[in-house]
C-alpha cells in the first residue's frame, strides 16, 4: 500500500453501503481517481461537509496494489463550492462541468490542462462570471483539450487558412472545415462565433467577459459545441440532457 496526495477537485459523490462513500475527484498530478471514504456518511465523520461535488480539497489516499479503488485517508477543504449550488441553474451548472471530466480525464494520468480548466472556471463562476458565457467556454476548451475541436485557423481537410473564408461543421459534426469541404448539410457559422472560438484561445473569462459575445452567439457555440462532443462520444452527455429538458420545463 503507498499513501499519495494531491490537490484535487470533486466530481462525484455516491453513497456506499449504510456508511461509506464513494468519491471521485480529479487530481492535478494522478489524473482521475475513485476511492472509498470510510464513515463517511455517518452524522460525526471527519469528511463531514468537504465531500461537495466541485470543492477543492486537499485529498490524502491510500493505493492499493490491484485495485480500482483508492482508500480515502483524509480530505481537506480548500475551497468551497457553495455559491454555485445556492439555486438549481448552478447545480445543474455544476453538474455538467464535472460530467466533462468524468468522462473526459482518464484515471491515473495527469492531465494539468485538465485541473486547471476545471479549477479556473469555478473559481471564475464563484466570482459570479456570466454563467452561460462559462459554460461555453469550458465546454470549447474540453474538446480542445481532447484535440477533436481544435481552433478554427486551417480547414483540417484541405489544410487551407480559414481566415477571411467561410467556416461550417462538416457533415457529421466532426469538427469545422471550409465551404468547399462541407457536405451537403454544410452551413456557414456566424462570424462572432468563429472568433469567440479563437478568443478563447488566448482571454480567460474574466477578460472575454469585458467584451462578451451576444447571447445570439453563444447559443450557436452550444449548438456546435454539442454536436462535435456527440460525434466524438457517440452519445449526449446526462447532465446535458438533464439541463435542456429542466430549462424547458421551467420556461413552459
Ligand atoms: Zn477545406
Amino acid at each position: 500500500m503507498q499513501l499519495q496526495s494531491s490537490e484535487a477537485i470533486i466530481l462525484d459523490v455516491l453513497d456506499l453501503h449504510d456508511y461509506d462513500r464513494i468519491v471521485t475527484f480529479l487530481t492535478r498530478s494522478h489524473g482521475k481517481k475513485r476511492g472509498v471514504a470510510r464513515g463517511a456518511r455517518r452524522k460525526y465523520s471527519r469528511f463531514a461537509g468537504q465531500l461537495q461535488p466541485l470543492a477543492k480539497v486537499h485529498v490524502t489516499w491510500l493505493e492499493k496494489e490491484q485495485s480500482e479503488l483508492v482508500r480515502v485517508s483524509s480530505v481537506e477543504l480548500e475551497r468551497a463550492p457553495s455559491g454555485l449550488h445556492s439555486d438549481l441553474e448552478g447545480i445543474l451548472l455544476g453538474s455538467y462541468l464535472a460530467d466533462h471530466m468524468l468522462e473526459f480525464a482518464q484515471e491515473n494520468e495527469a492531465n494539468d490542462h485538465h485541473f486547471r480548466l476545471l479549477d479556473s472556471t469555478v473559481e471564475a463562476l464563484l466570482a459570479e462570471v456570466d454563467r452561460g458565457l462559462a459554460a461555453r467556454y469550458y465546454e470549447a476548451w474540453v474538446l480542445r483539450i481532447a484535440g477533436v475541436f481544435p481552433a478554427p485557423h486551417e480547414c483540417p481537410a484541405c489544410g487551407r487558412g480559414l481566415e477571411g473564408r467561410e467556416v461550417g461543421l462538416a457533415e457529421r459534426g466532426e469538427g469545422l472545415v471550409c465551404r468547399d469541404c462541407g457536405g451537403g448539410s454544410w452551413r456557414a457559422l456566424g462570424r462572432e462565433t468563429i472568433a469567440f472560438l479563437l478568443r478563447i484561445g488566448d482571454e480567460n473569462l474574466m477578460k472575454l467577459q469585458q467584451r462578451s459575445p451576444t447571447t445570439a452567439t453563444l447559443d450557436e457555440v452550444e449548438a456546435v459545441c454539442a454536436q462535435v462532443r456527440r460525434s466524438f462520444l457517440q452519445r449526449e452527455l446526462k447532465s446535458y440532457r438533464i439541463i435542456r429538458e429542466t430549462l424547458a420545463g421551467i420556461q413552459q
